[in-house]
């Protein structure tokens, strides 16, 4: 039995639906697994800015530094669209990344046999198996480098810029989860051109040199890039630099095909992660419940695996896949028997 403290951030459009049917399986498996979850409910985004005139209100920092976890919804839509760039929704998404020294920015890509239709690639290279997870490092690299416009706007550079200590703490991320996987770090760089890929590899080398029993290699961004989508099924923890990651880990959520089903997770300094979908807060579909919350559901089983319940994130994990086995579908996974957004949430619970 352990007790757990949880912020949902439900925030705008489907925000509110999506977190309602996650939480509605966390609880299931509290019930079920003897955890005691305290959700506690905070506002970032628009839904801030309407009720205290921020998009990030102190208040949700604060209970988001003290919990053990923060699940979010999606920010933002039109009604806030024309507001100045630091009150806009997305501004607060940014804070609380910020606030909680998010470093590590993890997208798994999963493919569902189910739903190997949905899929770009050929059916042949999805019977291999895909389970990629894309460990990116977030808050340094060429993003944050320094950077200058010279000679009137006629010449412009940004610099790709690591310390060993970055380097560090992002490659035990992706050995520690490794580790929980199928134990192959593949690490990304670009070593036969950049001096910082030099000193990636030569880091996560030398962190490895702790994990013995996860498997290192190390690839070129561009033959990465290839070979994601050539034979997926090789990978298994691919640790990326910032910009590599976020390119990488838009390519491989694209091969499992549908948006509604990818979460993501963010670590840092603080003991709270952050896991959230991957998708905004589709405004088109807001109020219809219409919705797919797997995503969220996913985000969540995310979560559990990070405050060390990983036999729960494999239930939850093991819900979904009953669920889409059975044929239940929400609308935008196509054919099957039709189901909303809070059926969907209420079916994952029951199947745990
Ligand atoms: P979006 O991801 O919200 O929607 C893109 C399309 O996918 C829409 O047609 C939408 O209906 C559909 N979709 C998204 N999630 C779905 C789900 N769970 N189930 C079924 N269909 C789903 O992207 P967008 O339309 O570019 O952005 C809408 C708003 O969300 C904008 O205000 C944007 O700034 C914001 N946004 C927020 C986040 C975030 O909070 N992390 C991320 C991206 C976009």
């Amino acid at each position: 039995m352990s007790e757990k403290n949880i912020v949902v951030l439900a925030g705008d459009g489907i925000g509110p639906e999506i977190t309602a049917a996650a939480v509605q399986v966390l609880e299931k498996v509290g019930e079920k697994f003897g955890h005691k979850f305290n959700f506690d409910h905070k506002m970032l985004g628009g839904c801030a800015i309407d009720k205290f005139g921020v998009p990030l209100p102190d208040e949700t920092v604060e209970a988001c530094k003290a919990s053990d976890g923060v699940l979010l919804g999606a920010v933002g839509g039109p009604k806030w669209d024309a507001l100045p760039a630091d009150i806009r929704p997305e501004k607060g998404l940014l804070g609380i990344r910020k606030a909680l020294g998010l470093f590590a920015n993890l997208r798994p890509a999963v493919i569902y046999p189910e739903l190997a239709d949905a899929s770009p690639l050929k059916k042949e290279v999805l019977e291999r198996g895909v389970n990629v997870m894309v460990v990116r490092e977030l808050i340094g690299g060429i993003y944050f480098g320094p950077r200058d416009v010279l000679d009137d706007g006629k010449t412009a550079y940004d610099t790709e810029i690591y310390s060993e200590e970055e380097v560090r703490r992002i490659a035990k991320v992706a050995f520690d989860i490794a580790r929980g996987r199928r134990k192959k770090v593949t690490s990304v760089d670009k070593a036969n051109v950049l001096l910082s890929s030099r000193l990636w590899r030569r880091v996560t080398e030398e962190v490895h040199k702790d994990y013995p029993d996860v498997e290192l290699t190390h690839i070129y961004v561009d033959n990465a890039a290839m070979q994601l989508v050539r034979d997926p099924s090789q990978f298994d923890v691919l640790l990326c630099p910032n910009m590599f990651g976020d390119i990488l880990s838009d390519e491989a959520s694209q091969i499992t095909g549908s948006i509604g089903l990818l979460p993501s997770s963010s670590l840092g300094s603080e003991k709270a992660g952050l896991f959230e979908p991957i998708h905004g807060s589709a405004p088109d579909i807001a109020g219809k419940d219409i919705a797919n919350p797997i995503a969220t559901i996913l985000a969540a089983a995310m979560m559990l695996d990070n405050i060390g319940l990983s036999d729960e994130a494999r239930a939850v994990e093991k819900a979904v896949g009953a669920f889409l086995a059975d044929g239940y579908r929400t609308p935008d996974l196509g054919e099957g028997k039709r189901v909303g957004c809070a059926e969907a949430g209420r079916l994952i619970a029951a199947y745990i």
